[in-house]
Parts: C-alpha cells; structure tokens; sequence
C-alpha cells in the first residue's frame, strides 16, 4: 500500500499541534467517557495491515482524550515536568534520523550534552555521564560500578569471579530512599539482609548522628530531593565522614539535583559533589520529554568498565555511551538535554528552577492560610497538604481529580494520608497556581457541606 510518508508526518504533527493547543484548557484527567472508548484498541492482531493514516487517526481520536495532561500546566503529579518545545521538536528529529547513538552527530551532541550537565550541575568534570532511560536505570548502573569499584579495591575481580565467595558488601540507605533505589539493588542481588536504613529526621533528611557505621564496604544511598518533602539530606556532615571510611557514596537526585542550577538554593545541595555518583532526571524537571535521564560517576573508568558494551578483550571507551548505560542499541537522549540546555542557558534553568521553587511557596501559603496542613517545610518545589482528617483528605483529591481543573496525588506521610503538589512544568503560571489552590479550597470546602 502506498503511503505518503510525508502526508503522514504532516498530518502527525496537526494532530500533535491540535494536542498541545487544547492543552491548557482541556480536562487534566480524563473523564469515564474517553476512558470507554479505549475499547476501540480491543481487536484482534489484524491479519492485513489497516491503512497508516487509519492507524494513526484511532491513536489519536480515542488515545489522545484518555491521556492525562501531564504535558500541561496543572499536572502535578509525581514529579513529572512538561515538556520543553525546543526539546520536543528536537525529539522528533531525531526520530526521523532514526540512529543508534554511535554515529558522529550523536557521538559529538552528546559529548557536549555531557560536558554542560556536569558544568551546570557543577559536578568534578571528568566524570562519566551516561544518558539512560531513567532514574531507575541509571542509579541501577551506578551502583553496580559501586558494587564492582568495591570489590575491586578488596582484591576481588568481579568480572572474573562474580558475586558468589566476594568479600560481602553492605548498603546503606535513606530510611526515605525512593523505592526504585530498592528495586535497583534488588535486582542486582543485594538481599534485604544486605541493606540498613539510615534514620531520618521529621523533615524527611538523615540524621547524621544516627547514620550506621560505614567502612570501606559501604554504598551509601543519599538523596537530593526527597519525593514526598524536597528534602536533603546534611552532605556537608555526613559525605566526608564517609569518604574518610572509604565508602562509596550515590545520590539519588532525580529531581532535586537541578537545585545546584541556580545560586539561590545550590547551598541545600553542598557537600554533594564529594559524592562518587548521582543520578538525576532529564524528563522531569528540566522538562525534556521521555525518556531521559544521567548516570554521573566520578570514576569514568568504574562506570565505562561496569557497563562495557565493548568486546571483553577491548578496554571500555568512556567516551561511548553504549559503555556508560544499560543500553547498547539506544536513542541518542542526550540530544534532548542538549536542546534543552542551550536553549535556555544557565539563566533560563535557573529561572525555571527557581519559579516553581517559589511558586510551591504561594501555593503553600495559601493553603495554610485557608486552613489546611501544610506538613513539609517548603525548601524545594514539593508541598504536601493535610485536610483536617483522612476522609476529607481523600475526598478533595478525588474531587479534584474530577473537576479536570488539576492533578496531584495521594501519599502517606508519617501517620497521615496528605495530597502532593509537585511544581515543575514550564508552562505553570501563578495563574494555574490560584486555579490550583481555589480549585482545592472549593472542594475542601463542597466535602464539609
Ligand atoms: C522519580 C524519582 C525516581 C525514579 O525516576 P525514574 O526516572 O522515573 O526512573 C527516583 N528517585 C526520585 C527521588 C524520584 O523522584
């Protein structure tokens, strides 16, 4: 069958482009009746193929109503960002060269994507930077480079030997720790018996004074930016204590890492360069689309030789990205922070950075004052509200959720059941912010009637 490829691109992006312009005034969450209609994907596999332009107007016409406006300025789910135009068109460029990362354009944007990550995170240059899926996946190949960097300095050749009779290693975690830092260590055969938690404070950040002990068998796993509060954990009090062990320590910095792009909150990160990995997002809150995400590591050969795609008898370039993440046929993701960073320039993730960092302030402000619980400190972009009881609690998030005007959802903090507000998609205005807490006030207010 004969298509016109162009035709269809064409009528991609007047679909895409009809998308994003209702965006801001459509429904945030989906109503029951887009959600019927995805009974319209329930068919068998076809025996001959439906026409392309067919297939893509059903993506669209019963796909697109059941999506969540992640993409729009009163999603506050999760930590998810919007996505950045200039990365999102760079995104579907790239689509069309449709490349594995090892080609020279790739090879050289990402090279440089790599080089400004560390310049505006203000990370040791040098280190490793792995552009991978996510958050989950990089912290996953930092810590095993951890693993092996370990064992290596006991003598033992993992490679060679592998896991069974190593010396045996233990993990130190944040009581906090995001869960997909468990699954990573999970999976890479650490038993809970394996893991301590480190204690934490009200606030959500680990007490110094109640850390385990650490030694030269140590991962520690920190976090910047804990997913509940925003908090940090004291990197100043606790990283050279364990550097003086010998420990390796990660950070978890899926969102909070980018508090370092902007002078004004870089001093709730310090002491956190004297980590030996971090991992943070692409796709949340520099606002780049899926997915999108760094592996940093001080020790770009532990990295380089932990995930060397490269023949056994070859060293691991580090210079390769198929050497520095999971994957080995990959997507050139680094375009995309590329795109977003030159684009906006240190100033522009600044002012992104600290815009919702201020906005979550108002937000915050606003809700105390009509009443509510706010049950953080607001260091970050995260705020979590309490109503007077669980019930009620409960009750205005699912009205909230109705009313389509925005999106957050539910967590339990400590003893309570709280609604978490996460601020950071460029397109949310102060304006979205009073929609967000009148939409909040009404239904808190409709719950007590
Ligand atoms: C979202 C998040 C993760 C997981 O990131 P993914 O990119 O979704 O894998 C890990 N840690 C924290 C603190 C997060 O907020």
């Amino acid at each position: 069958m004969a298509v016109n490829e162009f035709e269809l691109l064409a009528d991609a992006e007047v679909r895409a482009s009809a998308y994003l312009k209702a965006v801001n005034t459509r429904c945030v969450y989906p109503d029951e009746k887009a959600i019927e209609a995805l009974s319209q994907f329930e068919e068998a596999l076809p025996q001959t193929g439906h026409g392309p332009t067919e297939c893509l107007a059903l993506l669209d016409d019963a796909g697109s109503p059941a999506t969540v406006a992640s993409n729009g300025p009163r999603y506050f789910g999760y930590v998810v960002g919007a996505s950045l135009p200039v990365a999102a068109a760079a995104d579907r460029l790239i689509a069309t060269w449709d490349q594995s990362g090892d080609t020279p354009a790739a090879a050289v944007i990402e090279k440089i994507a790599a080089r400004w990550v560390l310049d505006i995170l203000d990370l040791p240059g040098g280190s490793a930077v792995g552009f991978g899926t996510s958050a989950t996946a990089c912290g996953l190949s930092c810590i095993a480079a951890a693993r092996r960097a370990l064992l290596k300095r006991q003598g033992w050749d993992l490679d060679e030997n592998g896991l069974v009779g190593a010396p045996r290693l233990k993990v130190v975690v944040s009581e906090r720790i995001h869960v997909v830092v468990l699954k990573a260590l999970r999976v890479l055969g650490f038993g809970k018996k394996d893991i301590l938690t480190a204690p934490t404070n009200d606030y959500g950040a680990v007490d110094p004074a109640r850390l385990p002990p650490l030694d030269d068998k140590t991962i520690l796993c920190l976090q910047a930016g804990e997913v509940n509060t925003g908090e940090f954990d004291p990197f100043n009090e606790i990283l050279p204590v364990a550097a003086a062990a010998g420990a390796w320590v990660h950070i978890d910095g899926a969102f909070g890492l980018w508090a370092r792009a902007t002078s004004k909150h870089k001093h709730l990160t310090a002491g956190i360069e004297l980590a030996d990995s971090w991992t943070t997002d692409g796709h949340k809150w520099l606002n780049t689309p899926y997915d999108c995400a760094m592996a940093i590591c001080r020790d770009a050969d532990a990295l380089a030789e932990t995930m060397n795609s490269d023949a056994v008898y070859a060293t691991a370039s580090k210079d390769a990205q198929r050497n520095l993440t999971l994957e080995f046929s990959r997507k050139a993701r680094g375009i995309l922070i590329w795109a977003a960073l030159r684009s906006l320039g240190r100033s522009g993730v600044a002012s992104l950075i600290e815009g919702h960092i201020s906005q979550a302030a108002k937000a915050a402000a606003a809700l105390k004052k009509a009443g509510f619980t706010v049950l953080n400190r607001v260091v970050l972009n995260q705020v979590l509200i309490a109503c007077e009881d669980d019930n009620v609690t409960r009750q205005v998030q699912a009205a909230v959720e109705r009313s389509g005007e925005a999106w957050f959802g539910l967590t339990r903090w400590n003893d309570r059941i709280a609604f978490r507000l996460s601020i950071c998609s460029w397109r949310t205005t102060d304006k979205d912010i009073s929609r967000l807490t009148d939409v909040i006030i009404k239904a808190r207010d409709d719950a007590r009637s």
